[in-house]
């Protein structure tokens, strides 16, 4: 967790509020592996308020992944638009709360790493299933399937992890 790039301050005074933008490109995903991203850019705004108990955070997210399409194996531009609400509290005993969006954090921060934040907030953006709109996609690679037979395997075994790691998440 050492990269200072995703780190934001946290503000101390009631009210107040910081914000962050990042771009984020194909190498920040390479930690999903084998999920066919050909390229992508996300713009994310971060933004970190500082409330009674707690701060809190909100991530949104806008831009594109190129990938390909699980029917015919052509190039698909998605469209990855969301955003994420969560908060930051001060540890306390040991409380054990079922909400993924509590985040508890040393009650001595004074910044936060969004690093693993957003990547699992983007993650969840992209969709198990991509594939173009049937009107779009490339008849001539349909009916050629044989000839992607490799790109197939690959979708599915990319459809695969993305599905077991979103299980994953959610169940932390
Ligand atoms: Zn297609």
């Amino acid at each position: 967790m050492g990269d200072k790039r995703y780190v934001i301050g946290l503000p101390e005074k009631l009210g107040k509020k910081s914000s962050k933008d990042f771009i984020l490109d194909d190498l920040f995903f390479e930690f999903i592996g084998d999920v066919l991203i050909k390229s992508c850019l996300l713009n994310v705004t971060v933004s970190c308020e500082r409330k009674q108990t707690y701060w809190h955070l909100e991530i949104k997210v806008d831009g594109f992944i190129l990938t390909l399409c699980d029917r015919c194996g052509d190039d698909l531009n998605i469209k990855i638009k969301g955003n994420d609400t969560f908060f930051l509290k001060a540890q306390e005993r040991n409380i054990k709360l079922q909400d993924d969006s509590i985040i508890f954090i040393s009650s001595k921060a004074t910044d936060f790493n969004l690093k693993k934040l957003l990547q699992d907030t983007c993650f969840f953006l992209i969709p198990i299933t991509r594939k173009h709109d049937i009107k779009n996609c490339n008849s001539d690679a349909i009916l050629n399937l044989e000839k992607f037979k490799t790109t197939k395997t690959g979708q599915l075994i990319s459809s695969k992890i993305l599905k077991e790691y979103k299980k994953k998440l959610k169940k932390k």
